[in-house]
């Protein structure tokens, strides 16, 4: 073994302290950059809070106040940010050694050979960019309950105790958890639980726009003005593995436990797969849009192969490390498994439905818009007709 060698492995082994020092820093620097961008100009201001409790979860809290400036804070774990970074080595490993025997599948679904997904890349390059990625998708989709209130458009739409009325008025501070994902003590009426799911796919679809501008941000040199196919390559490179973590995030939440899709919401959170398979339309979408407007015209068909190649070998590894094998072959492993299945079209129908008339709400009280594009808002849930169709038919 050479000197440099053994660094590089050195270099790969990292404490579950330097982890927290790590998320605490990037967290801290996206923090301060929401409130001199936005929070400043609205009086008011974004928190982070950091628990020292052994919990996969992150909690968003508002006053809810519309007539005041926000006051908003977000709660992180130190041991979700240990966990994501945990699970990016984990996957890395299986996809380097153990991903060759899903060849079949990879056939199958024609996604080309399974062991050159991560050929080009570094351990410590995916791991940390994992990492990441992974940390600011879930930070993301805390700041996505927070832009759109989503506590006051709970309490608003569903909650006939405490109605509130259109202006707004004060009310306790309010909490949105993320681990009643995996936890079931919490019972919701039928109602409460499709604004419940709604408002969870509209945190994911602002998560993923704010995450995706960042990605080509990073991505491009600093001198350049043109963006350059080697700008491309790093920006698709990053965007799978950010897939690869959101994925993850998701089967965490959801714990230990079958992933099957239920005709309409119960609980508290949509079923992970089926986030997932939304998350990943939405990622391809975005990147053909890049693609275009940066003048680089890569075609759907291989950005799509890309990222569903790197999002089904995240789903694998999630399978087969919780689950019985026989889930590999139930279909909803597959990307347009989803899509495709009967229960989650009447359940999009529904999500789809009653997104129509939330969304005008959100749009009213949305205090600051990171992502307008001419008069449109991308960080709003949005669906077009075609996709209406597919789940309103
Ligand atoms: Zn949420």
């Amino acid at each position: 073994m050479t000197i440099d060698t053994t660094k590089k492995i050195e270099s790969l082994i990292i404490t579950d302290q330097e982890i927290c020092t790590l998320a605490m820093d990037v967290i801290e620097s996206i923090r301060q950059d929401f409130n001199n961008v936005y929070y400043k100009f609205l009086g008011g201001e974004l928190k982070v809070l950091w628990s020292n409790q052994n919990k996969f979860n992150a909690k968003a809290s508002s006053s809810g106040d519309l007539k005041s400036p926000p006051d908003h804070s977000v709660t992180l774990y130190y041991a979700t940010a240990i966990r994501i970074y945990r699970d990016g080595e984990d996957l890395y490993d299986f996809v380097s050694s153990r991903l060759n025997k899903y060849s079949d599948l990879f056939e199958k679904l024609n996604l080309g050979e399974p062991s050159c997904l991560f050929k080009d890349l570094e351990k410590e390059h995916f791991v940390k960019n994992f990492f990441f990625s992974g940390l600011t998708y879930l930070f993301g989709h805390e700041i996505g309950h927070l832009v759109q209130e989503h506590s006051y458009i709970r309490r608003f739409f569903c909650d006939s105790d405490r109605n509130l009325n259109a202006s707004g008025e004060a009310s306790e501070i309010e909490e949105i958890e993320e681990i009643e994902a995996s936890a079931s003590s919490k019972q919701l009426t039928r109602r409460q639980s499709l604004i419940w799911h709604v408002t969870e796919l509209a945190a994911d679809h602002e998560a993923i726009t704010w995450c995706l501008f960042e990605l080509v941000r990073q991505a491009q040199e600093e001198e350049s003005i043109k963006f350059s196919q080697d700008d491309w390559h790093r920006l698709k490179e990053n965007t799978l593995i950010f897939s690869c973590a959101a994925s993850c995030v998701h089967f965490r939440f959801n714990g230990v436990k079958a992933v099957y899709p239920d005709e309409f919401p119960i609980g508290t959170h949509p079923h992970p797969m089926l986030r997932i398979e939304k998350n990943v339309f939405q990622i391809i979408s975005g990147l053909e849009f890049f693609s275009t407007a940066l003048g680089i015209n890569s075609s759907k068909a291989e950005i799509s192969k890309y990222i569903n190649k790197g999002v089904i070998s995240a789903n694998i590894f999630w399978i087969e490390k919780y689950f019985d094998k026989n889930d590999l072959d139930s279909g909803l492993l597959m990307l347009g498994g989803v899509i495709n299945n009967e229960n989650t079209k009447k359940y999009m129908g529904l999500i789809v439905n009653e997104w129509e008339i939330i969304r005008e709400c959100v749009e009213s009280i949305k205090r600051y818009k990171p992502f307008n594009a001419g008069n449109q808002d991308l960080g709003l849930m949005f669906f077009d007709e075609n996709f209406k169709k597919e789940f309103t038919k």
